[in-house]
């Protein structure tokens, strides 16, 4: 894996942009839509300026310990990038990895200074243009004659809903020179590398955009479906430091449901899910590599039950002793499930539960009941299993009752952290087949229907915020899933987590109204969480975990 010059393919993942930029730029449309709002929701105004969770942990870690501890749950090694660049090590390409743009520029000027054929840039966690626009900029300015490839969900959703002269519009936006329009995209990536370094045509590739000329052409659409089993990662290819304690792990692609406002299934295509040896085999390794916590970013990880149950067994019969994280669906599980999850090292499920009020759930297709989920949050604390529960206010359906039913749910059942995001109107979502069933109009943040418009429920959603006391708020910037491992392995505990998430909560409130508030009582605690954590690393102002 080391660079030699004319390394085929170097991968970029994730771009952690500035959250107060992309504030500034929604900042001004506040009364126009709920994009604004929804940053509010999910960030804190510190210093006149929107920060992330990470951020706040870092602010206030200058503040009170004169330290820049740089914490950025990104920093994990990203699947997505390894992924690709396992997918194509294994088909006899070269290939290099930055990680995190903003963490490791030093070694990313190197491997531009070298001539790598292509560059590829992953989108899986972008909404707006400007992050994959800067590592473009950032990538031309160094290496003029690198090819730029775009691919991932945000580039496939450009190639889905723009018309030609909008994509047109992006296309040149982005600065890249190829878009790949698939939403798995790997053999297509694969065959423009093999395309760069043999001298191939672009044009006879299917699923790519790119310029021919002052003319945007768009090749054939064939739909990947690339073998789960096939492409696990295979972790020994990467250098030892790219496995960390905490690792994520895919175990299948796609989800079997189709919930209205969703279009993931749509966009993932059919359901697979790997068979148990392979998984049981990838854990076998990372285990003897390091790994402590493993993250499962599959979006339905315990359906099918059978193979869920199977695999946790297996994980129990090896004594992996690996604790992990994962997304889980309350409506496909039984008491063993629980009890197989507890053993095998579960320590925190996040659940998609979207709404306490039955007919809500109804219209969103859910598959699954206020009382499923009820009795899947019992189960799981009774497991000593931490719980996130993610609702949405304002989908189609939705009225002030339904919402104060949400509410009763979340201080009934009191998951262990809570979100709650505005609906957003994904304009390939399956709501949009029944558009005038519900009056449904607009798009994204900004849409009305027969019983409710965005800027109620946006009101409805910071009063959710406000009335909800037994669970605790984490944001959606610079907080996911695997940051409660990662916060683990950097030296805090389970108690620190939620002291800060609890402060932190406080300081978002606050800032709702868009004005900075007194933060004196949220930063003493903020600090009491830092003082003790400095104190178990002994205080050092060189060496961070
Ligand atoms: S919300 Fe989750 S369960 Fe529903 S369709 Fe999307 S990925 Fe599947």
């Amino acid at each position: 894996m080391s660079l030699m010059p004319g390394t085929d393919c170097l991968i970029i993942g994730y771009n952690d942009y500035p959250l107060e930029a992309l504030a500034a730029k929604a900042r001004p449309a506040r009364g126009r839509s709920g994009d604004y709002a929804e940053i509010a929701r999910n960030s804190y105004l510190v210093g006149g300026r929107r920060i992330d969770f990470c951020g706040l942990l870092n602010a206030e870690a200058k503040r009170v310990l004169g330290i820049d501890p740089a914490f950025n749950a990104f920093e994990l090694p990203s699947l997505g990038a390894h992924y690709l660049a396992n997918f194509l090590s294994g088909r006899g390409f070269s290939t290099e990895v930055i990680n995190l743009f903003n963490n490791e520029k030093g070694r990313l000027d190197e491997l531009l200074a070298a001539g790598p054929r292509a560059v590829a840039v992953t989108t899986t966690y972008y909404v707006t243009p400007e992050p994959v626009q800067e590592v473009v900029g950032y990538v031309r300015d160094r290496c003029p004659s690198a090819v730029v490839v775009l691919g991932g969900p945000f580039v496939f959703h450009l190639a889905e809903d723009l018309t030609p002269a909008e994509l047109d519009i992006m296309f040149r936006r982005l600065g890249a020179d190829v878009l790949v329009h698939d939403s798995q995209g790997e053999a297509t990536l694969a065959r423009v590398v093999a395309a760069l370094r043999d001298g191939g045509d672009l044009s006879v590739i299917p699923n790519l955009v790119y310029r021919d000329g002052g003319r945007l052409v768009r090749t054939t659409r064939a739909v990947e479906s690339n073998p789960l089993a096939e492409n696990a990662v295979d972790w020994s290819r990467f250098p030892r430091d790219r496995v960390t304690p905490v690792t994520f792990v895919r175990t299948s692609r796609s989800c079997p449901f189709s919930c209205a406002f969703c279009s993931y299934p749509a966009m993932g295509g059919k359901y697979q899910v790997a068979a148990v040896e392979p998984v049981l085999r990838e854990l076998r390794q990372l285990r003897d590599m390091g790994t402590q916590y493993v993250v499962f970013t599959d979006d339905t990880f315990n359906v099918p039950p059978t193979r869920f149950k199977a695999l946790l067994r297996g994980m129990i019969a090896d004594k992996l002793d690996l604790r992990w994280v994962s997304f889980f669906r309350c409506s496909h599980a039984d008491a063993e499930c629980f009890e197989l999850m507890e053993q095998s090292g579960c320590m925190a499920a996040y659940l998609g539960i979207e709404s306490g009020d039955e007919g809500v759930l109804k219209a969103m297709n859910k598959y699954a009941t206020a009382d499923q989920y009820r009795a899947g949050l019992r189960q799981l604390h009774d497991h000593g299993i931490l719980s996130f529960g993610s609702f949405i206010t304002g989908h189609p359906g939705e009225t002030r009752a339904s919402v104060s039913n949400t509410v009763d749910f979340i201080e009934e059942t009191a998951p262990t952290f809570f979100n709650v995001q505005m609906f957003f109107l994904d304009p390939t979502a399956p709501i949009n087949a029944q558009r005038e069933a519900f009056g449904l109009t607009g798009a994204q943040y900004r849409w009305k229907h027969r019983t409710m418009g965005w800027e109620e429920a946006s009101a409805l959603t910071d009063y959710t915020l406000r009335a909800v006391t037994k669970s605790i708020q984490l944001p959606l910037y610079g907080f996911s899933i695997w940051s409660v491992p990662y916060l683990l392995t950097r030296g805090f505990s389970l108690a620190d987590v939620v002291a800060f998430a609890s402060a932190a909560q406080r300081v978002m409130l606050r800032g709702l109204g868009d004005e900075e508030g007194d933060y004196g009582p949220e930063r003493a605690a903020i600090e009491q969480v830092l003082r003790g954590w400095d104190a178990r690393r002994g205080g050092s102002r060189e060496v961070l975990p």
